[in-house]
């Protein structure tokens, strides 16, 4: 939540009890991923806040998602099929 050009969120991971109470331009200071979007398979777009330390993990994933992505385009393969 944004009010009064302060950010008010809670990390959206289960069970995580993080929360940010910060002015708004210094969200990005604590490392936080406030209000990322993700577009699934099916193309609803989903957005979350996370905090500081699932944001790490949340960055880590989005890249190796892209390097998959990456790999299919460059070569036609999945290199490590789940299915
Ligand atoms: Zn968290």
């Amino acid at each position: 939540m944004r009010l009064n050009n302060y950010v008010h969120v809670e990390c959206d991971v289960k069970g995580c009890q993080n929360k940010l109470d910060v002015a708004e331009k210094e969200v990005d200071t604590h490392g936080w991923a406030v209000g990322v979007e993700y577009i699934d398979a099916k193309g609803h777009t989903k957005k979350y806040d996370l905090c500081f330390e699932h944001a790490m993990r949340w960055r880590y994933l989005r890249q190796q998602h892209d390097a998959e992505i990456d790999n299919l385009i460059s070569t036609g393969n999945i290199k490590n099929p789940v299915m």
